[in-house]
C-alpha cells in the first residue's frame, strides 16, 4: 500500500483550502492501491490556516527540539505538526505502506525541500516533519516527482 500526501490526490487541504492535485495519485486512490493522509490536519489543524515554515532547522530540528514551527502570524504550531506526524507514523505502521509519497516543499510533507523559515518563498534542502519522522522510523518517502517515474 502506497500511503499519499492528502492534497496529491485532490484533497482541498492545504493551508490556502486548495488541492495540489497530481492525476497519477488521485488514480492510485481510486484503485485502492493508495490511501491518503493530511499530517497537519490529522494534527490538529483547520482548513484553511496561516501558512507555516520550520524556523530555525529542519523537521530533524523539530522533532529533536532544536526548531519550532511557526505560522506567517507568529503562531507556534509545533506540538500540531509533530502531533500530525505521529498519527502519519501510525498510520503508515498500521497500513504496512511499502512506500510513501508526500508533497515536497511543505514543512510537513517536504522529503527534499523545505521553506527556509522566513516567508520569503526561498527553499533550502531538509524534510518537513512528518517526513523526518517516517525516515526515521525507516520508512521510504519520496516527493510527488518520484510518482512520474
Ligand atoms: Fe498536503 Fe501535506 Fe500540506 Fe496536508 S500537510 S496539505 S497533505 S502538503
Amino acid at each position: 500500500m502506497i500511503l499519499i500526501s492528502a492534497c496529491l490526490a485532490g484533497v482541498p487541504c492545504r493551508y490556502d483550502g486548495k488541492a495540489s492535485l497530481a492525476d497519477i495519485a488521485q488514480k492510485l486512490v481510486t484503485e485502492k492501491k493508495a490511501i491518503y493522509v493530511c499530517p497537519e490536519v490529522s494534527g490538529g489543524l483547520s482548513i484553511p490556516r496561516d501558512p507555516a515554515e520550520i524556523v530555525g532547522g529542519s523537521g530533524e530540528d523539530v522533532l529533536d527540539g532544536k526548531a519550532n514551527v511557526i505560522t506567517k502570524c507568529g503562531e507556534d504550531v509545533t506540538e500540531q505538526f509533530i502531533n500530525g506526524a505521529n498519527h502519519t507514523l501510525q498510520l503508515a505502521k498500521k497500513v504496512g505502506a511499502t512506500m510513501v509519497i508526500l508533497k515536497e516543499n511543505s514543512p510537513s510533507c517536504g522529503s527534499s525541500f523545505i521553506y527556509d523559515g522566513k516567508f520569503q518563498g526561498k527553499k533550502i534542502s531538509g524534510d518537513g516533519v512528518t517526513s523526518a519522522l517516517l525516515k526515521r522510523h525507516g520508512f521510504q518517502v519520496g516527493s510527488e516527482d518520484d510518482l512520474y517515474e
